[in-house]
């Protein structure tokens, strides 16, 4: 029989080995703490399966379940000699949910679980402090109506502001048991006016409530967005973990907080976190309170007044130290705690692996490989490529002239300017129409996920560093600034007030997600640097890497910025973005438009030195690397003129009349262009296109290698390749050039003819295609639109619900699919091979930048990757993962 209950704690195992996969991440955490003594208060697991097997039965639970919840309730009440619901000395549990990574769409957490009109009486008795057990009652009530049942908890935060108002309080702590046994009552009255019927006072429906819950938030839509944006599978389903509660509000002997064992934006070695005494564990993460520093190096560095945790409580730091140097070594990374003092007593909750900015996972990776505690090539193994993306993009100028308007906390690091929107929604509305915008709020929630993933950067009123928003911005590598007390936000009015400055949703506002500053308007930006850790971890990484990585690029900026990467050639040099350079335009136009050999020739010698000036600078930029240069590929009346103005400019340059070119430019439409008269097709139809590409690149090779001694490796691709036939006659027009080019200038070159791969029929006919084709390069773009048939341009409108609805677990033109675009590549890889053994294979399409794209490629035994210059390192990194995994 399946087990769905696991005990920890209390020299209680049942074997669940700290298994993620079955008992979550936190549950399987609790358990791993607990298994090397650490002190965890008792509790058990119910775990992912049962959520699995929830859902699979109509959200039933398996009859077997009973009894063995039962028995982890007994554990619990043998550990802590506490029964649940005795009226005399109640056990309290927490319930919190647990998927195996952390997600903050999910239900999260419910305290004080056992509370109940009797219950609080006992509670009472046994603390001595019976202000306490109003207090944790109400704040049972409140949670679970918000939480479990769903309840507007705006109305219990309203009840307690009235509360404070009638009796003259402003803080929380001022009122007494009476005060808070009256706002209980209040609460209860609010629950049933809302919920229809009266708050549960049986402790087992209470729990069976809050299991439900968490269950049932798997499934909602908060959770499953985070999931999209996450690539997390809906069927690993959550674990829930009941715990016996701890207390960190029992008296200034007690505390709660929340620890990092490094610093999580810096990296740096040092512990971070934050504590409040006498206080409950949300206190901390929700920024009612703002919390106290956990050590005094970091609060005299803020210049902050009250004591940090090491001073305040100097044994239970030391404790508490030494517990975070046994998890890192035990889980050898840095973690993520959440502890509680109950009356001098430290308590473990909770760890896991810590999110952590770009640059912080850098150095964690980089210093705890020379620390020996893991090794260079796990530390290759630990950095998420795509995280590379926050450091290889642009800081803001510390030159530049910034105006000022406050400072909060520096979240998120990065710099991002955008316009002021106040709610995520229209975040995600404006990001649509390619608008940068900052999403700011008095704090983020849950709810806000969609606007934080849309905006450019985040800057909140309340919250610390742990606050919703600063972990969630952190984990999207998204800037945040947290926390900047000085806002005043006004969300019907939508305008946000900083002293005397007031700023309404539209304007730009920029954030420094590393300093925290907030300034009025954009500040120029500046290129990052990219020596130190980034640069060891290249070095490590290189090591191990097999598939070589090249750059998309056309520009010689392109180039160069991509060989600072470490590009190693250029995969795909699109020719047609030179076309459309506003002094060649009219010649493209008028090659386009004639109507006869003559006139095309005519307009293409016009165009042919300044082809040869753009491969040359290429060529010099990448002297002694390959260069693949992909021969014209759009449908010519992608070129076409605009407007009786252009058409009189062509009209000139041609000498013919505009409307001759006008009845030239209709007979260019076509009804579906993707699919009409583009890549090699305008090669065999107008040879003489190539021929001139050809010349070019040949000439401009001969001028590099003579001019600099390093001759250039051309590999010239001719795309949109079909047959073999096609190839031979595109690759004829491209050999006799060469020969011509070589003969005039009485020097050879080396060079390759290849194709891209695009096609299903390409893929298929791969054999036959590379006894001509010299090398193939996948252009999974055209090759995905042509193997589902759904058009690249057009896919975005409807691909969200495709990828929501399970169809395709990413999309498909981000993320190979590899059941499909995957085997026709592995046909045509397997193909060429054999025909022509040792082929050159690469892939040029966006997949190339794509991690899990990568990892497809090493296993199919590509060439090289080739990516957007920027995504450069993110390929050398995960091109280096896709090793080490594939060593496995
Ligand atoms: C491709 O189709 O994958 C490709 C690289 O070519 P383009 O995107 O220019 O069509
Ligand atoms: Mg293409």
């Amino acid at each position: 029989m399946t087990r769905y209950v696991y005990r920890f704690g209390g020299g209680v195992d049942d074997g669940g080995k700290g298994d993620k996969n079955l008992l979550g991440g936190k549950g399987a955490n609790l358990d791993g703490m607990a298994a090397i003594g650490l002190p965890v208060p008792p509790g058990f697991t119910l775990t992912t399966e049962l959520c699995t097997a929830y859902y699979a039965d109509g959200e039933k639970y398996p009859d077997s379940l009973n009894a063995e919840f039962a028995a982890g309730i007994a554990h619990i009440e043998g550990v802590t000699g506490k029964i649940f619901g005795d009226p005399a000395d109640p056990l309290l549990v927490s319930v919190r949910s647990g998927a195996r990574v952390s997600m903050p769409g999910m239900m999260d957490t419910v305290l004080n679980l056992g509370l109940n009109d009797q219950t609080v009486a006992g509670l009472a008795t046994v603390s001595g402090d019976a202000r306490f057990a109003w207090d944790s009652y109400r704040r049972f009530i409140q949670m679970y109506s918000d939480v479990v049942l769903e309840l507007d908890h705006g109305s219990f935060e309203e009840a307690l502001e009235i509360a404070k108002e009638d009796k003259g309080y402003s803080l929380d702590t001022e009122l007494t048991a009476e005060d808070w046994q009256a706002l209980v009552k209040e609460y209860k009255s609010l629950v049933e006016k809302q919920w229809g019927k009266p708050f549960p006072q049986d402790v087992h429906d209470q729990l069976w409530g809050a299991v439900g819950a968490v269950f049932g938030s798997w499934e909602s839509d908060r959770a499953k967005v985070y999931r999209r944006l996450n690539s997390i599978p809906g069927e690993w389903g959550t674990a829930v973990n009941v715990q016996a509660m701890v207390f960190g509000n029992m008296g200034d002997t007690s505390a709660t907080g929340v620890a990092f064992t490094r610093d999580p934006a810096t990296g740096e070695n040092a512990y971070y976190g934050e504590y409040l005494i006498n206080a409950q564990g949300e206190d901390v993460v929700a920024g009612i309170r703002t919390p106290q520093y956990l050590t005094k190096t970091a609060r005299e560095r803020a210049g902050a007044k009250p004591l940090s945790m090491e001073e305040a409580m100097p044994e239970t730091y030391g404790e508490l130290a030494n517990v975070f140097s046994i998890l890192e070594t035990h889980y050898r990374d840095m973690q993520d705690i959440e502890f509680t003092v109950q009356q001098n007593k430290l308590w473990m909750l909770q760890t896991r692996s810590g999110k952590r900015t770009a640059k912080a996972a850098l150095k964690i990776a980089v210093d705890m490989a020379t620390e020996g505690l893991i090794t260079e090539e796990e530390a290759v193994a630990r950095v998420d490529p795509a995280a590379l993306d926050q450091l290889l993009h642009p800081t803001l100028d510390p030159k530049a002239p910034r105006d000022v308007l406050t400072k909060g906390l520096p979240a998120s690091p990065g710099a991002a300017s955008g316009q002021i929107v106040f709610d995520a929604d229209s975040a995600e509305r404006l990001n649509e129409l390619g608008e940068a915008v900052i999403l700011v709020r008095i704090e983020t929630s849950p709810e806000d996920i969609h606007g934080m993933h849309a905006a450019k950067g985040i800057l909140t009123a309340r919250g610390g560093m742990t606050s919703h928003a600063a972990v969630v911005a952190r984990g999207m590598g998204r800037p945040c600034v947290s926390g900047a007390g000085s806002l005043s936000i006004d969300n019907v009015a939508k305008t946000l007030r900083i002293g005397d400055r007031v700023l309404k949703e539209g304007d730009i506002l920029t954030i420094d997600g590393a300093t925290g500053e907030v300034m009025a308007g954009s500040v120029p930006t500046v290129q990052p640097e990219l020596a130190g850790d980034f640069g060891v971890l290249m070095v490590w990484a290189d090591k191990v890497r097999r598939l070589k990585v090249r750059a998309n690029a056309e520009t010689p900026l392109d180039c160069r910025t991509a060989r600072d990467f470490g590009a190693e050639g250029v995969g795909l040099c699109r020719t047609e973005h030179m076309f459309f350079d506003a002094a060649r335009i009219t010649a493209v136009r008028q090659m386009i438009l004639a109507d006869s050999e003559a006139g095309r020739r005519e307009a293409l010698a016009k165009l042919l030195p300044e082809q040869r000036s753009d491969f040359a600078e290429i060529f010099a930029v990448m002297a002694g690397l390959p260069v693949t240069i992909r021969l014209l590929d759009p449908p010519l009346h992608e070129f076409l003129p605009h407007g009786d103005g252009e058409f009189a400019e062509v009209a000139e340059a041609a000498g013919v009349s505009i409307d001759l070119l006008k009845r030239r430019a209709s007979e260019l439409h076509e009804f579906n262009p993707m699919l009409g008269h583009r890549g090699c097709r305008l090669g065999v139809t107008y040879p003489e296109i190539y021929e001139m590409q050809a010349r070019a690149i040949f000439e401009a090779a001969i001028l590099v290698a003579e001019q600099s001694g390093a001759a250039p490796i051309p590999e010239v691709m001719i795309p949109l390749v079909a047959t073999k036939r096609e190839l031979e006659l595109m690759k004829a027009i491209v050999d006799k050039e060469a020969q011509a080019v070589f003969a005039e200038k009485g020097r050879t070159i080396e060079y390759l003819v290849g194709t891209m791969i695009e096609l299903p029929r390409a893929a298929l006919k791969a054999g036959e295609i590379a006894e001509v084709g010299e090398f193939f390069s996948f252009g999974t773009n055209d090759l995905t639109q042509t193997t589902i048939g759904i058009s690249r341009d057009d896919a975005g409108r409807f691909l969200t619900q495709y990828v929501d609805k399970g169809i395709f677990a990413r999309d498909p033109f981000v993320s190979i699919d590899v059941e499909g675009v995957g085997e026709l590549i592995q046909i045509a890889a397997e193909r060429g091979r054999k025909s022509r053994p040792g082929i050159k294979l690469g892939i040029c399409g966006e997949h190339g930048g794509d991690p899990a794209s990568i990892a497809f490629c090493e296993a199919t035994g590509l060439d090289y990757v080739s990516a957007s210059p920027y995504r450069v390192p993110i390929a050398r990194l995960a091109a280096a993962q896709a090793a080490l995994a594939h060593r496995k």
